[in-house]
């Protein structure tokens, strides 16, 4: 299966913006447009959601917005493991 052609946006495209979209610099139509394509693709949807806690973790552990990309990328890993883990408990 192959995400991104039944929609009218290539996902690589969606997640390239998704960035952009939390940190809230995109214009409106655009922001209704990913936030529909989230709404219709749960591929796009988990990257987002992983996005959206490494951002308030940085922010946490920070006190910014903009974190170095080590630390981002050492958080997105944690949280990825955690999300499989999750995946492969909740099976009971
Ligand atoms: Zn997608």
């Amino acid at each position: 299966m192959s995400c991104g052609e039944h929609h009218d946006v290539d996902c690589s495209e969606i997640l390239q913006r998704v960035y952009v979209f939390i940190d809230n610099e995109l214009e409106d139509a655009s922001t209704e447009e990913i936030r529909q394509h989230l709404e219709e693709c749960a591929p796009c949807l988990d990257e987002y959601d992983l996005e959206r806690c490494v951002k308030k973790l940085v922010h946490r552990s920070c006190g910014s917005d903009h974190a170095p990309d080590a630390l981002r990328q050492k958080i997105l890993l944690r949280l990825t493991r955690i999300q499989v883990e999750t995946s492969i408990t909740t099976t009971d």
